[in-house]
C-alpha cells in the first residue's frame, strides 16, 4: 500500500438512528447532524425511482446524457460544461486526481471546512493548506488569493460554508477568480446554494463561460432530498469537463440516480416546499437558541452553527440520550460549537425542548 493509504483515516460519518436506538435503548430518535432534507424524499421522485425499478438489468448511459440536458435546460448552461457524479463528493475526488500532481501541486482552502477536500488530497499524495479564518468566522477570500503560489493547482471555497452557513457575494467570488493565476481553478462548492436568498446575488454560475478557471459544484443531496441516491454535478470550463470525462471511471452515476434526478429538477412543488420548511425553521431555531443563551451564527444553509453556554461535548451526548442527534464541530476544529440541521416542525420543537432541559439541568 501507498503510504498515503497506510497513514488515512476515513470520513467517519456520525451514528445512525439504528445505532442510537440500540445503544440508548430509544424507541424515537431525531436526527439532525447530517443537514439532510426535512420533507424526506419526494413522493413524486419515489414514483419515478419504483417505475424504473425494472430496467436496473441494464446498465445506465455512460455521463448521464438526459439528466445532463435536463441541467442544461434547468440552468441555462450549456451541455459540454457539466459533469454529473456520485455525489458531488466524486466530482472533487476528480477533480483532484486529475489535476494536481502528487507531490507537487498544493491545494488550498481555510481552517474549518467540510473535509472532504482534505481527505481527497491526502490520499492523492497532494500538499493541503489552510489559510486561518478571522475571529468572525468569515470566508478569509483576500487571505487565500495572498496565500497563492505557483504551484497551487485549486483554491477552494464553499458557499454557504458548511459548517458556519456564511456566504460569500458573487462580487468576492468574481474578484477571487479573476486574481488567481491562469492554472489555477476556484472550486466553488454550492452544495447549499438553494437555500441563501436571492441566489443571484451569491452565486457566480450566471458567469460560467467567462471565467476559464471557475467551477461550480452542486448536489442533489439537500435541496433535492436525495443524500441516498448520491447525485451531484459540477459545471466548470468544456475543456476541463472533457478531460474528467474522458479519465473517469464508467457508469458512476446509477441509472435509478439519472431517473431521480431528472424527476426531482421537475417536481417544483417539492423543491420550493423545501425551500419554505427550511427558511421557516431556520428563523425559529434561530430565534430559540439565542432565547437559551447560544451564539448562533447567522446561517444561509438549511442548518446553523451555534456557540452554547455549556461544554458542546457534553450537551451532544446529553442530546444523544433523549433521542436527538446533532453534529458537534470538534472534528472541524470548532470544539464549543455544535451544527444541528433545520427539521419539520415538530423536529425542530422536540429539538429546542431537548437543549432547554439539558441546559437547565446544567
Ligand atoms: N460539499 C459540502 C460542503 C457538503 O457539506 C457536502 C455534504 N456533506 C458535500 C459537498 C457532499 O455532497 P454529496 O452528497 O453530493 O456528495
Amino acid at each position: 500500500m501507498r503510504p498515503e493509504v497506510m497513514d488515512f483515516e476515513s470520513y467517519t460519518p456520525g451514528l445512525t438512528i439504528e445505532q442510537i436506538k440500540e445503544r440508548y435503548g430509544l424507541d424515537q430518535v431525531i436526527k439532525l447532524a447530517s443537514n439532510e432534507n426535512p420533507l424526506g424524499a419526494s413522493p413524486v421522485v419515489q414514483k419515478v425511482i419504483e417505475r424504473h425499478a425494472a430496467s436496473v438489468f441494464r446498465y445506465p448511459q455512460n455521463h448521464s446524457p438526459r439528466l445532463v440536458a435536463e441541467l442544461s435546460r434547468h440552468l441555462g448552461v450549456d451541455e459540454s460544461h457539466i459533469v454529473v457524479g456520485n455525489g458531488s463528493d466524486e466530482i472533487i475526488d476528480m477533480l483532484i486526481r486529475m489535476k494536481c500532481r502528487p507531490g507537487m501541486d498544493n491545494i488550498l482552502c481555510y481552517s474549518n471546512s467540510f473535509s472532504m477536500y482534505k481527505l481527497t488530497a491526502r490520499l492523492c499524495g497532494v500538499e493541503y493548506r489552510e489559510v486561518p479564518r478571522g475571529d468572525d468566522l468569515a470566508l478569509p477570500l483576500d487571505a487565500l488569493a495572498e496565500a497563492v503560489d505557483e504551484k497551487t493547482a485549486m483554491v477552494f471555497v464553499t458557499s454557504p460554508d458548511n459548517p458556519t452557513g456564511l456566504a460569500a457575494s458573487v462580487e468576492d467570488l468574481s474578484v477571487l477568480a479573476g486574481v488567481l493565476p491562469e492554472n489555477c481553478l476556484l472550486v466553488v462548492d454550492e452544495a447549499y446554494i438553494d437555500f441563501v436568498w436571492p441566489p443571484e446575488s451569491y452565486t457566480p454560475m450566471q458567469a460560467y463561460d467567462k471565467f476559464s478557471n471557475l467551477v461550480v459544484l452542486r448536489t442533489f443531496s439537500k435541496a433535492y432530498g436525495l443524500a441516498g441516491m448520491r447525485l451531484g454535478y459540477g459545471v466548470m470550463p468544456a475543456s476541463i469537463a472533457d478531460y474528467l470525462k474522458r479519465a473517469r471511471l464508467p457508469f458512476t452515476v446509477n441509472l435509478l440516480a439519472e431517473e431521480a434526478g431528472i424527476a426531482a429538477l421537475n417536481d417544483e412543488e417539492f423543491y420550493h416546499a423545501t425551500l419554505d420548511a427550511v427558511m421557516r425553521g431556520r428563523d425559529y431555531l434561530r430565534d430559540e437558541l439565542e432565547k437559551l443563551g447560544c451564539e448562533v451564527v447567522p446561517s444561509q444553509a438549511n442548518f446553523l452553527m451555534f456557540t452554547p453556554p455549556a461544554p458542546a461535548q457534553k450537551l451532544f451526548k446529553e442530546l444523544l440520550k433523549k433521542g436527538v442527534i446533532v453534529r458537534p464541530l470538534a472534528s472541524f476544529g470548532l470544539g464549543r460549537s455544535i451544527r444541528v440541521n433545520v427539521g419539520t416542525e415538530s423536529e425542530n420543537k422536540a429539538f429546542i425542548q431537548a437543549m432547554a432541559e439539558v441546559l437547565n439541568n446544567e
